[in-house]
């Protein structure tokens, strides 16, 4: 696996210069929004901290975002909660979804069945 790259500070201004002056966007594929158009600006945002980028994007905080990225795209929408045995329950169907974003996506509510919802 190959380090770190150097960032060649003067190449990236001089490609930012370019795009703007010919209105080349690159569109990168937003979760739960889809194709989303970014100016040189915005890619070079994205491109420098993608998690940062979509937390900027959709006014969370890293926790909140990292939490509801991993509830929908990685456990695939199971309940969080956990059983009188003390293993997850893992209910289907209860996909707080993927549309709404992760904006008000509330940990221990939006990723609980109707039985595990926890009290805030
Ligand atoms: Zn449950």
């Amino acid at each position: 696996m190959a380090g770190p790259e150097k960032v060649d500070v003067v190449m990236v201004k001089r490609v930012v210069k370019l795009m703007n002056s010919r209105g080349i966007k690159v569109v990168v594929n937003a979760p739960a929004r889809g194709a989303l158009a970014l100016d040189a600006e915005g890619a070079a945002f994205f491109l420098q901290d993608e998690e940062l980028f979509w937390c900027d994007f959709f006014g969370t905080t890293i926790e909140q975002y990292r939490s509801w990225y991993s509830f929908e795209y990685v456990e695939r929408g199971l309940c969080r909660g956990v059983n009188k045995k003390g293993k997850r329950c893992r209910k289907t169907g209860i996909s707080y979804g993927k549309d709404k974003g992760p904006g008000k996506f509330i940990v221990g509510v939006s990723d609980r069945c109707s039985h595990h919802l926890e009290k805030k």
